[in-house]
């Protein structure tokens, strides 16, 4: 369904409550990766050359004690999104109050200004995390329109998202959203075929919803990763010291039927003695031995992997081949990735923090249609569950 979208706002003279992902890694004050802050610029810049003032909130990690206060202020991303957008950007160091509401008022036309941490409220009782309703009134009362920018908590009924949209006459998506729920919305409901969707990571209970949801729309699943072991206990298989799952062995069963040959298993391993990468590997093809675990997928089922993809139109790939983190169970990852990358002709996504992180450490990710900024998210709208913070946008 199409949604209401920050350029279809009249934004001049408006104060524009702005939910954006500033969720970044930080370290001591330092922001180690500023992608999402960079992801955010499109919508702000937007707000900012209509003569709009851009009022943004974000979460930023966990608050659980006072002391966490500290290390997640997001006075450092106000720092880095002011040199991004090479104009001053107001911090205010609240998330209520006098100071915030005057700040406010100030504002001039294409001014910017970062509220406070949302996750503050949640030392009081959880206001922002549980969506407290006064909360979510307080917030929308400082503004005259709100755009929503963040994908990666609209899997999350906060105050800051849901809570402020139910609030407001309506509720427009920025960019960003607008780009996730394109590209992921188009792969799992009109996805041009072949559909292949690359599924691995450690667990099978992460990607099971993941496997239901893309059986009767992907033309392959390949699977990869820790899963790949309950598989193989499902099908009788040896699977020595291998992650597995053992309560989920049946559901393995049940989706290995449903799925007949759509369902694509690696036929050889990287096997090793220990879970390091100095230990004795070698690669082994089906069963796995006694006394060692599968680290990674092998030669030839990389080989097959590679042969499924040559005509695929459109890819999701989320989670890695193997403990693509040491260098001798990288391989897997890499060449899958590397495969992805190469197709040109195809719309590629890759969603989840991990096989993102791969997709980067290979060089690979320009070459990528869509990186989705949302780990969690991009799962559940994956698994084709409505996301509460989508669902609050108004529709067209
Ligand atoms: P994503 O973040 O992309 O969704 P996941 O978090 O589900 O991916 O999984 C990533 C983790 O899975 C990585 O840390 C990787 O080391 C681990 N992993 C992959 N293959 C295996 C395996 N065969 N055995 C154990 N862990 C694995
Ligand atoms: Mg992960």
């Amino acid at each position: 369904m199409a949604k209401l979208i920050v350029s279809d706002l009249d934004v001049k003279d408006k104060k524009v409550l702005v939910r954006v992902d500033f969720n970044v890694p930080i370290k001591n004050g330092v922001i180690g990766d500023d992608n999402r802050i960079v992801a955010a610029l499109p919508t702000i810049q937007y707000i900012i050359d209509n003569n709009g003032k851009a009022i943004l909130f974000s979460h930023l990690g966990r608050i659980k004690t006072e002391e966490d206060k500290k290390e997640l202020s997001l006075r450092p991303v106000a720092e880095r999104l002011s040199e991004l957008l090479k104009k001053p950007v107001t911090f205010v160091p609240a998330t209520r109050g006098k100071e915030l509401e005057d700040a406010i008022n100030n504002m001039k036309d294409g001014d910017v200004l970062v509220v406070e941490n949302t996750r503050f409220e949640d030392l009081d009782g959880k206001k922002e995390s549980k969506n407290d309703p006064e909360l979510g009134k307080y917030w929308a009362s400082l503004g005259d329109l709100y755009v929503n920018d963040a994908f990666g908590t609209a899997h999350r009924s906060h105050a800051s998202n849901v809570g402020i949209s139910s609030n407001m006459p309506q509720a427009a998506a920025g960019f960003l959203m607008e780009k996730e729920i394109k590209f992921l919305g188009d792969a799992v409901e009109n996805p041009k075929h072949p559909f292949v969707a690359i599924l691995g990571g450690a667990k099978v209970s992460d990607k099971i919803g993941v496997i239901s949801n893309l059986i009767e729309k992907a033309d392959k699943i390949l699977v990869g990763g820790g899963m790949t072991y309950t598989f193989y206990a499902a099908k009788g298989l040896s699977i020595g010291k291998s992650l597995v799952e053992t309560d989920k062995i049946d559901l393995a069963k049940q989706i290995i039927a449903e799925a007949g040959d759509k369902l694509v298993l690696p036929v050889d391993n990287v096997v090793a003695t220990e879970f390091s990468n100095d230990a004795p590997h070698k690669v082994v093809e089906g069963d796995i031995p006694d006394g060692y675990m599968a680290l990674d997928i092998g030669p030839k089922s990389v080989a097959e992997f590679k042969d499924v993809l040559k005509t695929a139109k459109t890819v999701v790939w989320n989670g890695p081949m193997g403990v693509f983190e040491m260098s001798n169970y990288a391989k897997g990852t890499l060449e899958v990735g590397e495969a992805l990358g190469d197709l040109t002709d195809a719309t590629t996504i890759i969603g989840g923090g991990d096989s993102t992180a791969a997709a980067k450490q290979l060089g690979i990710a320009p070459k990528i249609t869509h990186i989705s900024t949302g780990g969690g998210a991009s799962l559940e709208y994956l698994e084709g569950k409505e996301l509460p913070g989508i669902a609050a946008i108004t529709n067209k």
